[in-house]
């Protein structure tokens, strides 16, 4: 198995500044750590490191994005507004979204680390990939930021390769524990890209997510939301990727299939209230790789996203890439065996009665 990795130093200097969580500071809110600073992401790319898994990859560069890669999803205004920003001392990229001087070119490059895996992928380069970027994407709207998100990492990774390489049908999962509203947006009225997001009801953002969001126009049915209660956990993440997303992704036949991974619906996170470990994200990766196989060459690709536990992330995204590239490192997750035990993983009643509503929509994906 030929996996790939796209990782660049810049992705860490991406600056979201002082705050309290995402809160800006004030007289009475004290300065501290921004929720989405680089620990999490620069204690994955070491643990691999240590690991001795990085040196089993196959490296991919991070080519930026150009203006008009991002102006096929984002409004030219959007685009204008943040690199006019980041030319002075950087700013707000609309809503929580702070950055820094430079903010313009680390999210290009971002967006580029994306592509670039999904590029690998369709010219056979690689059999799977995943790229750990920063900013993350998913939350990043037309005409501005959102979620700590700058630009749609995945929407123009998507419609960049689409444009390249001409493909009919992609179809996304997105497992971070806050709504996809960035990606769905995107290809709202597309039936070429089947959006699904498995998330916390009414998290983030908090007016979005809901099941009769099922797209428009040529895309109606075209996109699935499945929203989980709150402390669903192992059983709950399961059952709907066997209840809804693998029999979604039959239905559909995607041509290459993308997961947008944010790690923030662990056990751990402080941002979400979910209880996953890093066996959930190891069997879900497997499934999704069973998938791929059958429907798609195996042409399975992953872009990073949330995950704001800087203890717990690294050992997730290992289970992940462990699993992406057939690799058995050896390095045992120190959380598991009491995380796996917390009472409530299994699949609970209230739990399956939202997942067997979601699972209806399945039908109506258009065949
Ligand atoms: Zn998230």
């Amino acid at each position: 198995m030929k996996t790939g990795w796209n990782f660049h130093e810049l992705y860490l200097w991406h600056d979201t500044g002082r705050a309290a969580t995402w809160q800006t500071p004030g007289l009475t809110i004290e300065p501290g750590e921004h929720a989405e600073n680089s620990a999490t992401k620069a204690r994955f790319r070491n643990l691999m490191e240590v690991s001795g898994l990085t040196d089993r990859l196959v490296r991919i560069s991070s080519e930026p994005v150009t203006q008009e890669d991002l102006c096929r999803f984002h409004s030219v205004e959007h685009v204008e507004r943040v690199r006019t920003l980041s030319q002075a001392t950087g700013g707000d990229a609309g809503e929580i979204t702070p950055f820094g001087q430079g903010g313009y070119e680390i999210a290009c490059l971002a967006a580029g680390g994306a592509s670039a895996v999904m590029d690998a992928v369709l010219r056979g380069d690689i059999d799977n990939g995943y790229a750990l970027v920063r900013p993350p994407g998913h939350h990043a709207e037309r005409d501005r930021g959102r979620g700590f998100c700058i630009f749609g990492n995945a929407p123009v990774a998507i419609m960049k390769n689409r444009a390249r390489h001409g493909f009919e049908r992609v179809a996304t999962i997105d497992w971070d524990v806050h709504h996809g509203n960035g990606t769905q947006d995107a290809f709202y009225e597309d039936p070429g890209v089947l959006t699904m997001s498995l998330h916390q009801d009414r998290l983030y953002p908090k007016d979005s997510g809901d099941r009769e969001e099922r797209g428009a126009g040529a895309g109606l049915g075209y996109n699935i939301n499945v929203p989980l209660p709150a402390g669903s956990g192992h059983g709950a993440y399961l059952a709907a990727m066997e209840l809804i997303i693998l029999p979604a992704l039959h239905r559909y036949r995607p041509d290459i299939i993308m997961v947008l991974s944010g790690f923030d619906a662990s056990a751990l996170d402080p941002l979400g209230r979910m209880m996953l470990h890093s066996g959930s994200y190891r069997a879900m990766t497997a499934m999704l790789m069973d998938a791929a196989e059958e429907l798609c060459g195996g042409r399975l690709i992953m872009t990073h996203e949330g995950g704001y536990s800087a203890s717990y992330v690294p050992y997730c995204g290992l289970a992940v890439m462990e699993t992406l590239s057939g690799v058995a490192t050896g390095v045992e997750d120190p959380f598991l065996s009491e995380l796996s035990a917390y009472r409530g993983q299994k699949l609970l009643p209230h739990q399956a009665a939202e997942i067997s509503a979601a699972a209806e929509l399945v039908q109506s994906i258009p065949s």
